[in-house]
């Protein structure tokens, strides 16, 4: 780890101040910036500690659910509201990284996390578009791509995003919500995470002189409606080969609306908009007609030699994740 300077921030004016230092570094829990340290991913010359900022509180009215960037994940996974009106992102959250991770890791620097594709945390020692621009990308170099996209990458990087929260999140229509010099912006999750084209380094579209404060959620129609899956190769402390969070409405047994992200299968949380268009009016007994509802979205699928189980393994755990939030069976 090299030598870095450390600065302890108590105001948002100050972290933007402090931002505009070249090589500066936001620092929130600190479970993925210390590693990325330690492993030579990032030198920040400034870490800038944001854990005073007080941006923490969970809000919820009639307009929907804002979180503060910096509310644990543990605290947003025990919160009352959000487990009876949002408890996807409850789900998503409490099948994440273990307790002691969730005590300190915090909501901005869980969307912020980086691929854990094994060549990108490889220590600089193989091929990786994304850590070293140029250099190549191992995976599709004759690598093992197990872990990698079937959607959204390029010839330059086929990473996958591992946010769980960040895919209950796109289900729900929430925004990310940045703070810079030039004001506030939102940025809605489906589209914040960048997809690799030809500049894989970009991983999101926030800018160096720019802090989340906050994530928003539109209240949902029907609150208790929608669900979260993670399938991992064991029970704990994993992170998703492939996930599906579901928020869906209901009349009857009629979906009225349904809502879709998967995880584990692309640079960013993958809404899968053709199938939601295709779900409205179906009955959710309808197991046949769900499933090729679903499969609509899987045509531009693009599957690499390693992972060709995705696409089926994806469509099931998404049929399951609807079909659960619309019955709670
Ligand atoms: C062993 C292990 C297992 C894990 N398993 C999972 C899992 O199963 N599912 C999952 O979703 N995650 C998992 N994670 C990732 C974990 O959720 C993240 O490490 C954590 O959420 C990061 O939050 P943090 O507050 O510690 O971020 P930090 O380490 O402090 O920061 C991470 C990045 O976010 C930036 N950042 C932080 N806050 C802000 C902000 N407000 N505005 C702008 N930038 C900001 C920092 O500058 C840095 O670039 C795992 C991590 C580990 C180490």
């Amino acid at each position: 780890m090299k030598a870095f300077d450390y600065v302890r921030v108590s105001t948002v004016d100050e972290t933007l101040a402090h931002l505009r230092s070249p090589g500066a570094q936001l620092m929130a829990g600190g479970t993925e910036l210390v590693n990325w340290m330690k492993e030579g991913i990032e030198s920040p010359g400034l870490v800038v500690d944001i854990t005073n900022l007080g941006l923490d509180s969970i809000e919820s009215g009639p307009d929907g659910l804002r979180i503060g960037a910096l509310a644990t994940m543990s605290d947003v996974q025990a919160d009352p509201v959000v487990n009876r009106d949002f408890q996807v992102v409850a789900q998503a959250l409490l099948r994440s990284a273990s307790a002691q991770l969730r005590n300190m890791a915090t909501i901005g620097g869980n969307l912020m996390q980086r691929t854990r594709c094994p060549y990108f945390r490889a220590n600089a020692s193989l091929p990786c578009n994304k850590l070293v621009p140029g250099s190549g990308c191992a995976a599709l170099e004759g690598g093992v791509t197990t872990s990698h996209a079937i959607f959204g990458g390029s010839d330059h990087c086929v990473a996958t995003h591992p946010s769980d929260l960040a895919v209950a999140l796109a289900a729900l229509d929430a925004s990310v919500v940045i703070r810079g010099d030039q004001g506030t912006r939102r940025s809605p999750i489906a589209g914040f995470h960048r997809l690799p084209a030809d500049q894989p380094e970009y991983h999101t579209e926030l800018r160096a002189d720019e802090l989340i404060v906050a994530v928003e959620a539109p209240a949902v129609p029907s609150p208790r409606k929608s669900h979260y899956i993670k399938v991992r190769e064991r029970a704990s402390y994993e992170f998703a080969v492939v996930s599906a969070a579901a928020v869906v409405d209901v009349e009857g047994s009629t979906i009225t609306d349904a809502r879709i992200a998967i995880g584990g299968v692309a640079p960013r949380p993958w809404r899968l908009w053709q199938a939601e268009t295709a779900l409205r009016g179906l009955s959710l007994d309808d197991a046949p007609r769900i499933r090729a509802a679903i499969a609509e979205s899987f045509a531009d699928a693009r599957p690499l030699p390693g992972n060709r189980f995705k696409v089926d393994l994806a469509q099931r755990t998404a049929v399951r994740a609807l079909r659960k939030a619309g019955t709670g069976a």
